[in-house]
């Protein structure tokens, strides 16, 4: 029986304004458990509450006598999704609520983070294009005539940039004099209708795939980077590139159990496995950092985060969401994404309880 109600805090309709958006917003999302899940017996040990803000993860253990009982691990969030919420309903309540920001000189970021499996991608992969359509909706008010929106891809794999829509093209980044930090080299590509955008994505995806390990087993490995840039051109002119006026980020992170490769018999993994582990502790400071209001922001902690400075400063909107698997065999990776978000932004003390 899966239990779990469905979105409580659902923002208003429409795209409003970002005033009235969180900094920070952390929301869960569990996948639904699967048919080889299912072959194997696996329970789902994930329950959510009606409200669809907290939810408990009821590990299996065992005592030393091997007695079985149970350990219940309580959690926090602004939303916890249930299985049955579709991808437009995460939209609806992640991303649409930030689009305004981009119009306002803003930053706008969506993470992915969780567990390979848990959904990162399947959550992912649709956000752009509805991002997108909305952009194209608020361009089309006379006072945007002169904006145009250009898309970048990119990963970050083993502490390097590499441009997706450009052969793979591995890029330095560099630092202009008022502390900005910007890739070298890096392709833009204008985005004309929304369906560029799932093109872009499709070529992206396929140049990510080439490694000879295959694709999931690589594209785990790396943090993929897609940004939506909103420029504006001058008296109309649009032979010149435009000025920056927002940029929407969405990231799709490194499967965190990556991090845990630091043990790994394969150098080559062991270090990935470092790098990755680095980045995701970096960026989870650097929230942190945000959420607090410091002024001290420690970018400099990864390359991830380097890359994504102008996006932790000045009119900033961030949301992460922490995909989830339900099934028992992956307890203790979710308890990990759920202790990572919770150190986020967690709004509750993680609450452990046993019982027999
Ligand atoms: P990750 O990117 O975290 O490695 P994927 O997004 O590839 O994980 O998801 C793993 C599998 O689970 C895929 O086959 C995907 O289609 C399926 N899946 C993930 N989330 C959902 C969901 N919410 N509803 C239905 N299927 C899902």
């Amino acid at each position: 029986s899966t239990p779990g109600g469905a979105e409580t805090s659902r923002p208003g309709s429409g795209n409003g304004p970002p005033a009235g958006v969180a900094r920070i917003r952390v929301v869960v999302r569990k996948r639904p458990i699967n048919k080889k899940e299912l072959a194997r017996k696996e329970e789902d040990v994930v329950w959510i509450d009606e409200a669809g803000t907290a939810l408990q993860v009821h590990e299996p253990r065992q005592k030393v006598d091997l007695t079985a009982y149970v350990e219940k691990h309580e959690f926090m969030f602004d939303a916890v999704l249930n299985d049955q919420v579709t991808n437009d309903e995460v939209y609806r309540l992640t991303v649409e609520p930030l689009v305004q920001t981009i119009f306002n000189k803003g930053r706008a970021t969506c993470f992915a983070y969780g567990q390979t499996g848990s959904g990162k991608t399947y959550t992912m992969q649709p956000l752009p294009m509805r991002a997108t359509a909305d952009i194209f909706q608020l361009m089309g008010a006379p006072q945007h005539h002169d904006l145009q929106l250009w898309l970048s891809y990119f990963e970050i794999y083993g502490g390097k940039v590499y441009d997706l829509l450009n052969d793979r093209r591995k890029l330095c980044m560099r630092e202009d004099g008022r502390q900005q930090v910007c890739i070298v080299g890096l392709k833009e590509h204008k985005v004309e209708a929304v369906g560029d955008v799932r093109d872009f994505l499709e070529r992206g995806n396929s140049t990510r795939s080439t490694g000879v390990t295959g694709a999931n087993e690589e594209s785990s490995r790396s943090h993929a980077i897609l940004q939506l840039a909103l420029k504006k051109h001058k008296d109309g002119d649009f032979s010149r590139g435009g000025k920056l006026v927002g940029k929407f980020s969405f990231i799709d992170l490194a499967g965190s159990e990556r991090g845990a490769d630091t043990y790994d018999n394969d150098k080559q993994t062991r270090l990935e496995g470092a790098e990755i582990n680095k980045s995701l502790l970096a960026l989870k400071e650097c929230i942190r950092a945000l959420d607090h209001e410091q002024g001290h922001i420690p970018f400099r902690g990864s390359k991830l985060t380097e890359v994504l400075r102008d996006s932790f400063v000045g009119n900033s909107r961030t949301v992460m969401i922490a995909n989830i698997s339900p099934n028992a065999g992956s307890c203790e990776h979710t308890l990990n994404t759920l202790r990572y978000a919770d150190r986020v932004k967690g709004l509750s003390r993680n609450q452990r309880t046993s019982n027999g």
